[in-house]
């Protein structure tokens, strides 16, 4: 059975996959897999940017979305419900095909995939999305996009081949219970970040220690580097603690209700003499 793997810390947000998604599609015809994707309105591999932080520390994340091929599929029970069974199905590698021949006029499985991975083109009157590039497979290639992804942040093969990476990864949108294919490295999640100096020299402070401690007690260490900056990534939503401690300095101490990256910014330390 075939996975996707994303890893986003090895993903630059370059659009690569998403080009060679249209490179391949658009204006060609697979069947029995796909009739060409329109040059416009669809992403069958979509990349997302999400801004993170506030000037000077900001981060962009890039997360690419393809279909997920779910083994509990939606859009798949969305068919049987309808009573057209075979407008979607799964294959024996895990890959979930839209059949162009039988899904005609089936509009009801846009809104069935909460991934929002499916697309309706007016003129084919057709739901349409990511087929795995199965016509690829099927010839012992890889999909275009993972061949294109020059970073390795897009990468897709056999899920034993993965165990270990999968073991790290997480899944996007869990709480739908979709059991998606796809999986996700090294997201960054939220992140506080700020500086550390002295007003009485006014330069910064390196070195200081910076613990953050979350609602389980769980303890990050962390010391401000040569710009006198910290940084705690990966972080969830929920309540923090945080505590500077400097060599001479007042340590200081602040609660944080975490709710979106944060950029604490300057925290000025008080001289103990
Ligand atoms: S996954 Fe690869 S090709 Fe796609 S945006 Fe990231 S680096 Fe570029
Ligand atoms: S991501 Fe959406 S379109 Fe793809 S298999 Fe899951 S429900 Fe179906
Ligand atoms: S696997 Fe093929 S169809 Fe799916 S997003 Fe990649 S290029 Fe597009």
């Amino acid at each position: 059975m075939k996975v996707f793997v994303f890893d986003a810390q090895k993903c630059n947000g370059c659009y690569s996959c998403q080009i060679a998604c249209k490179d391949e599609h658009c204006n060609n015809s697979w069947i029995p897999y796909a009739l060409p994707q329109p040059t416009t309105g669809q992403y069958w591999m979509r990349v997302d940017e999400q801004e993170h932080g506030a000037i000077p520390k900001v981060r962009v994340e890039y997360t690419c979305v393809p279909c997920m091929h779910c083994d509990a599929a939606p859009c798949i029970k969305a068919a049987a419900a309808a009573g057209v069974a075979d407008a979607v199905y799964k294959r024996a590698d895990g890959i979930v095909i839209i059949n162009p021949e039988a899904a005609r006029g089936m509009r009801e499985l846009v809104t069935a995939c909460p991934y929002r991975a499916i697309y309706y083109n007016e003129e084919l009157d057709l739901p349409q999305k990511c087929t795995g590039c199965a016509h690829l497979l099927d010839v012992g290639e890889l999909p275009h996009c993972v061949d294109l992804c020059a970073t390795g942040g897009l990468r897709f093969g056999e899920e034993e081949d993965f165990l270990a990476e999968i073991a790290q990864a997480e899944t996007l949108m869990p709480e739908c219970d979709t059991k998606p294919r796809v999986y996700y490295l090294n997201r960054p999640h939220l992140f506080i970040a700020g500086e550390v100096w002295d007003p009485y020299s006014n330069d910064i402070v390196e070195g200081a220690l910076v613990t953050l401690t979350d609602a389980q007690g769980k303890k990050q260490i962390v010391s401000s580097d040569d710009f006198g900056d910290f940084w705690f990534n990966q972080l969830l939503a929920g309540s923090y603690e945080l505590e500077i401690m400097a060599k001479g300095f007042v340590p200081v101490k602040r609660t944080i209700e975490l709710a979106e990256s944060l950029n604490l910014g300057d925290f000025p330390l008080q001289r103990k003499d």
